[in-house]
């Protein structure tokens, strides 16, 4: 018994001595370099954007590992076995990093940091008033799972009104709660910023198009923080161009990375990161993927198993 283990990230040699020293007693193998037998043999996957062969001969798995908290890169996937169980990271020390991320872009917004941006490129002292007080930005997330509910939490210990949009009615202090696709347009309309942190599925995928940017508004702002695929892209370029919002923060794209002469680098109303808002925490991670295991081997329940809704 043993595990076969991939990943292309720059912490992927960490992960896998982290997951060694957690699981001393289990084998854990890394793809690159592996023999057919040990595919075979391998009982469980852990994994960040295996390659479209790494599911060939793994007759033996019996419960798949995603080392991110989205599992759209295994969903893809051309060969994932979907009879397997799939268990994804929840949390594990990626939310806190993910409230500062959403903090920033609210405090860049109200703040109109932007302006003021532009206002120093062009050596300009402009006096002109345009804060907003905290409790007048109205803060939309997208999504209130494991990412939405700490990010909620913070914004409201930094002041601004905060409402959720996710597929159940949620109950949380002071967090308006918004549920089912027939109340997306009317959640959009009143929010000052649309955060989006939604798992990225087939009901998610072009989520935020023309339509909804237009009821975003002049004075919105959206950050998306999820994956580039929940945007239409041609309409969020039309859009910022145009003035239909006002301006942008993206952690993601599509496609990803950003082409070196894609239209949304130059946008003076666009910040870009490169899909860091909320990088894996090895440590957290390691721990929590090791824990699974074991419950996996004892029999019992696994966390973050991931349901037929894709996430
Ligand atoms: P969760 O599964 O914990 O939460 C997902 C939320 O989205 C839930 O509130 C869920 O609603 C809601 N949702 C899902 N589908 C729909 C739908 N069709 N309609 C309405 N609401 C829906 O996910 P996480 O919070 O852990 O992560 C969210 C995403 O954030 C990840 O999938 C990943 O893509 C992205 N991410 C990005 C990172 C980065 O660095 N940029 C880092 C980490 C994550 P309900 O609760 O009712 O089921």
């Amino acid at each position: 018994m043993s595990i076969l283990f991939f990943s292309n990230d720059s912490s992927a040699g960490q992960v896998l001595s982290g997951l060694r020293s957690a699981l001393p007693e289990i084998p854990i193998i890394n793809f690159a370099g592996s023999s057919q037998e040990d595919r075979t043999a391998a009982r469980y996957a852990v994994v960040w954007n295996p390659p479209d062969n790494f599911f060939d001969h793994t007759t033996g798995l019996k419960t798949i590992f995603s080392l991110a908290a989205g599992v759209d890169h295994l969903l893809n996937h051309p060969s994932l076995p979907r009879d397997i169980p799939l268990a994804r990271l929840e949390n594990a020390g990626m939310s806190d990093k993910m409230a500062e991320y959403v903090l920033y872009g609210v405090l860049h917004y109200q703040r109109a940091m932007n302006h003021y941006r532009q206002a120093q490129q062009n050596g300009h002292w402009d006096k002109t008033p345009r804060d907003r007080h905290a409790g007048d930005v109205h803060v939309g997330l997208l999504g209130i799972g494991a990412m939405g509910s700490v990010v909620a939490g913070r914004l409201l210990q930094n002041g601004y009104r905060v409402s959720g949009w996710s597929r159940r009615d949620k109950h949380i202090a002071n967090v308006e709660s918004f549920s089912g696709n027939d109340t997306l347009d009317i959640f959009i309309e009143q929010v000052d910023v649309l955060v989006c942190l939604l798992p990225l599925t087939k009901e998610t995928t072009g989520i935020i198009d023309a339509r909804r940017l237009q009821k975003l508004g002049t004075e919105g702002y959206l950050i998306n923080a999820a994956r580039g695929r929940h945007v239409d892209t041609a309409a969020l370029v039309d859009a910022l161009q145009q003035g239909v919002i006002q301006g942008a923060l993206l952690d993601v794209t599509e496609p990803e990375p950003l082409p070196a002469d894609h239209p949304l680098w130059s946008l003076s109303n666009v910040l870009i990161t490169p899909h860091v808002a909320a990088p894996t925490q090895t440590q957290a991670s390691i721990e929590q993927i090791a824990a699974n295991i074991r419950r996996a081997e004892n029999g019992e329940a696994l966390t973050g198993k991931v349901t037929d809704a894709g996430y």
